[in-house]
């Protein structure tokens, strides 16, 4: 398989990373809405020793325990990591070269989500986060 890469709105910023998708759901958190603008994030999870950025990128501390980076160009979110989950990076799916190759598998913190987004496929909910789900041995894969 080869590498999976992408870019922000204005081309500034890309990153490659291997091409395993470890999981990937979508956040209805409000942090996510609010640092992405957006109603819910695409998320996935990569390995974060294979993830390869290039470009002016700026990282923010959004927390004691998260990182979320954006371009310092154009201002478009990249990336979250987490002390949480350190050997991973979460990217954006939205921002993939091959967008056609993400497939949620979940919901995560369906509780959070915005009153107009309603239920609009048969995935699974998790009314809390992914430590949340592997905490009660489900699985997001
Ligand atoms: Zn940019
Ligand atoms: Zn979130």
């Amino acid at each position: 398989m080869e590498n999976l890469s992408g870019r922000c709105f204005c081309g500034g910023v890309r990153w490659t990373s291997a091409p395993r998708i470890l999981w990937a759901a979508l956040c209805h958190c409000e942090d996510c809405r609010r640092a992405a603008s957006s109603d819910y994030v695409s998320w996935f999870g990569v390995a974060r020793h294979s993830v390869v950025w290039a470009g002016p990128r700026r990282v923010y501390r959004s927390s004691s325990k998260v990182e979320r980076s954006f371009c310092n160009d154009c201002g478009a979110p990249m990336s979250f990591e987490t002390e949480v989950f350190p050997e991973e990076t979460h990217l954006y799916a939205a921002t993939l070269d091959t967008p056609e190759v993400y497939q949620p598998t979940a919901h995560i913190f369906w509780s959070e989500r915005l009153p107009w987004v309603t239920s609009f496929d048969h995935l699974p909910t998790h009314e809390k986060g992914l430590q949340h789900a592997a905490g009660e041995g489900e699985t997001l894969l």
